[in-house]
């Protein structure tokens, strides 16, 4: 039986963490589904449509063996249910995503008690890069090219450069 595992998150848009997080997931497990949450509740409305936010992530991980993308727009576990897998892993930077993740962890072993959630630590180099900041610096108009894919550097100083 292959195993699968699910990267869920905004993905408002992909970075270089998200991306570090994929890979490494994929290194451990037979397929991975990033899974690109269409509503996100916690973010309000995103920036980029849950179209371009796929097409985004699927451009960045053609070179990874087993990776697909996909957006949903049900709870976190029923989407991994759906797709037969049995683990949610997540990225953990610093002490704030610990907290939200524990609260999340335990709603989500309530619904679903046979889903594991796994999580790896933010690589250095990328535990203090979120989403939010860099949006926040494209808007100045600062230097995001090390920080996402090229393609999405383009697009967010198209977007949001004043
Ligand atoms: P963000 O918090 O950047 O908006 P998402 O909601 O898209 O990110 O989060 C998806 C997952 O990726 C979460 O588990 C989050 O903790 C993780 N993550 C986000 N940025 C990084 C990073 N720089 N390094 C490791 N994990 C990350």
């Amino acid at each position: 039986m292959t195993d699968i595992a699910v990267c869920p998150g905004s993905y408002d848009p992909v970075t270089n963490g998200h991306l570090d997080i994929i890979r490494r997931t994929a290194s451990l497990y037979d397929e991975v589904v990033v899974g690109v949450v269409n509503h996100p509740v916690r973010k309000g409305k995103t920036l980029f449509s849950a179209e371009e936010r796929v097409a985004f992530i699927e451009e960045a991980v053609r070179d990874i063996d087993g990776v697909r993308v996909e957006a949903f727009r049900t709870l976190v576990v029923e989407f991994a249910e759906h797709l037969g897998a049995k683990v949610i892993v997540k990225g953990l930077r610093a002490i704030s995503d610990f907290e939200y993740e524990l609260e999340m962890n335990q709603l989500n072993r309530q619904q679903a008690p046979q889903i594991e959630s796994m999580y790896l630590m933010a690589s250095p180099k990328y535990s203090f890069l979120s989403s939010s900041g860099v949006k926040e610096l494209a808007i100045f108009g600062g230097e995001i090219d090390n920080l996402v894919p090229p393609r999405v550097a383009k697009r967010l100083q198209e977007e949001l450069k004043r």
